[in-house]
C-alpha cells in the first residue's frame, strides 16, 4: 500500500499544474504527507502560517485532488509538523534565526542545468558573465548591485541560477526569488500581520538574486518594501543580484533613490546573441538532447532565428519532434519551410479553436476558471502555441485566455517548453497540434 508521503508526492505532482508556480514554491513546496487514515488524510507544513493560508485557500482544490487520485472522498488537514528538509544536491538553503525564537528555513531548487559551464559566452554576454562569476566568487565587494537586463530569452534567470549553484558550493547563504513571488509573500505578510518575519527572511544571508524586478515596477507598496530590504542588505554588505527586462532608467516608477543606488554598482547588458553564440548554444542542445543532427540543419537553425535564445532551443526540439513524428527528412527546404511556418503570425482563435477541441473542451472552459488538470494543461498548451506560434504579447495571450495576468502567461509558456524536453508524450502532443493549426504543411511530404 502506498505511504501518505508517496500519496502526497503524487497530489503536489497534480497541484504543480494547478497553482501557479510562485503559490506552489511558498505555499506547498515543503509540505509532506504525514498520514493517511479512513476519512481524513494528515499534511505537514513547516508553520502555522502556511497551515492557515493553506486552509482557507487551497482546501477545495487539495480535497479534490486527493479524492480523484484515491478514488474516494477523503478530508484532508494541515498541521505544523516541521520536519527538516533532507539537503540535496541543488537545493540551496538559507538559514535564518529570528531572534534566536525560531528558525526558518528556505529552500530553493535551482535548475540544475543553468549552471556556468552550460552557459556560452558570446560578445553579447561576456561582460555579465564575467561579472556574474566575480561576484558568486567574491560577493559583496567587486560589484554591488549588480544588475543584468536584456530582453526575455537571453540567459538572466541561468545566470542568477549559476552564481546560486556557486555560491552554495562555496557554503553561502543565498535567496533566490522573483519579484513576483517576493510581491506574493510581502502581500500576505501584511495581511497576516506578519510583515517582521517577512523581512527577517532576508537577514543573515550572503547573496539575494532578485529576478524579474520590471514586475514590481508599478507596485508601490512592494517597491518601497523592496527598497528598505535592498538598504539594509546593502549596508550589510550582502551581494545582491537583480534581473530585470530593462536598463532601470526605463522604469518610471521606480523612485529616484532606488535607481541611484542602483547606478552604484555595475548595470550590464546582455544583447541577442551574435551567429557564433547562437550555433554554439544550438550545438549544445542538440548534444544535450541526444539529437543526431547535421551542422548544416544547426547553421540553419541559427542563421534564422536571431532574437531569443529560448526561441532558438524551442526551435530544436520542434524540428527533431517533426522530423521523428512525422518521418519528414530534415533537409534546407524542409527546415526552412517549418522555420517560416512557426514565425508568421497565426489566428489566435485558431489556436484556441484547436486546442479546445483536441481536449474536448468548450472554449468557455478554456478560458475558464476551472484549474482541473485537463483544463489547466490545454490552457497552458494554449498559451505555448500562441506565443510560439502566433508571436502574441504576454497581454494579448492573457486577454484571449480569460483575462489572464502576464505573470501566469509567463509560467505557462515557460512550463511546457522545459516539460517538452523531457516528455514525449507532450511533444508528440504539441506536435499534433500544431499540424492541425498548419494542416497544409502537415500533410505536404516534401517542397
Ligand atoms: P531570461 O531570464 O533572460 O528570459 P533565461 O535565462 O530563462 O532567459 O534563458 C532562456 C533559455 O535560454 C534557458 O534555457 C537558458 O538556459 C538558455 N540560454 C540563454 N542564454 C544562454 C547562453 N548564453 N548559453 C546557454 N544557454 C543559454
Ligand atoms: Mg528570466
Amino acid at each position: 500500500m502506498e505511504s501518505a508521503k508517496e500519496i502526497w508526492e503524487r497530489v503536489l505532482g497534480e497541484l504543480q499544474l494547478q497553482v501557479s508556480r510562485a503559490n506552489y514554491i511558498t505555499w506547498l513546496k515543503n509540505s509532506y504527507g504525514v498520514d493517511c487514515r479512513e476519512n481524513i488524510f494528515t499534511v505537514g507544513v513547516p508553520n502555522a502560517f502556511i497551515a492557515e493560508w493553506l486552509t482557507k485557500r487551497l482546501h477545495s482544490l487539495v480535497r479534490k485532488t486527493l479524492a480523484q487520485l484515491l478514488g474516494r472522498d477523503i478530508d484532508v488537514q494541515f498541521i505544523t509538523h516541521y520536519q527538516e528538509p533532507k539537503q540535496k544536491g541543488s537545493l540551496v538553503f538559507a538559514n535564518q534565526t529570528d531572534g534566536g525564537t525560531s528558525t526558518k528555513t528556505r529552500l530553493h531548487n535551482f535548475n540544475p542545468k543553468y549552471t556556468f559551464d552550460d552557459f556560452i559566452v558570446g560578445d553579447c554576454n561576456r561582460l555579465a558573465y564575467a561579472a556574474a562569476t566575480e561576484v558568486a566568487e567574491n560577493p559583496g565587494h567587486a560589484y554591488n548591485p549588480l544588475l543584468l537586463y536584456s530582453s526575455t530569452g537571453q540567459g538572466k534567470t541561468h545566470l542568477l541560477h549559476a552564481i546560486g549553484h556557486r555560491a552554495m558550493d562555496n557554503g553561502l547563504q543565498v535567496i533566490y526569488i522573483s519579484a513576483e513571488q517576493f510581491t506574493n509573500e510581502f502581500v500576505l505578510a501584511i495581511k497576516h500581520g506578519q510583515i517582521n518575519d517577512f523581512f527577517s527572511k532576508f537577514k543573515s544571508i550572503h547573496i539575494l538574486l532578485f529576478d524579474d524586478m520590471q514586475f514590481i515596477n508599478d507596485k508601490k507598496q512592494t517597491r518601497q518594501c523592496f527598497f528598505q530590504i535592498f538598504n539594509e542588505l546593502y549596508d550589510n554588505n550582502c551581494q545582491i543580484v537583480i534581473a530585470t527586462d530593462r536598463h532601470p532608467k526605463d522604469m518610471l516608477l521606480l523612485s529616484n533613490k532606488l535607481k541611484s543606488r542602483l547606478e552604484c554598482g555595475l548595470i550590464t547588458p546582455i544583447q541577442p546573441p551574435d551567429f557564433e553564440t547562437r550555433l554554439s548554444i544550438v550545438r549544445a542542445n542538440a548534444k544535450e538532447l541526444m539529437v543526431r543532427s547535421s551542422d548544416e540543419m544547426l547553421c540553419l537553425l541559427a542563421e534564422q532565428i536571431t532574437d531569443n535564445v529560448r526561441r532558438l532551443e524551442g526551435a530544436l526540439i520542434y524540428l527533431t519532434a517533426q522530423a521523428k513524428l512525422t518521418g519528414m527528412e530534415l533537409n534546407p527546404q524542409t527546415i526552412n519551410r517549418l522555420l517560416t511556418s512557426t514565425a508568421n503570425k497565426q489566428d489566435k482563435e485558431l489556436i484556441i479553436q484547436a486546442v479546445a477541441a483536441y481536449f474536448s473542451l468548450s472554449i468557455e472552459e478554456l478560458a475558464g476558471r476551472n484549474r482541473d488538470r485537463k483544463t489547466s494543461l490545454a490552457r497552458q498548451i494554449a498559451m505555448f502555441l500562441m506565443r510560439e506560434e502566433g508571436n502574441y504579447s504576454l497581454t494579448e495571450i492573457g486577454k484571449a485566455l480569460g483575462d489572464r495576468n502576464h505573470a501566469t502567461v509567463v509560467y505557462g509558456c515557460k512550463k511546457i517548453a522545459t516539460e517538452m524536453s523531457v516528455n514525449d508524450k507532450l511533444c508528440r502532443r504539441i506536435s499534433e497540434l500544431k499540424g492541425k493549426i498548419h494542416p497544409s504543411e502537415a500533410s505536404t511530404k516534401e517542397c
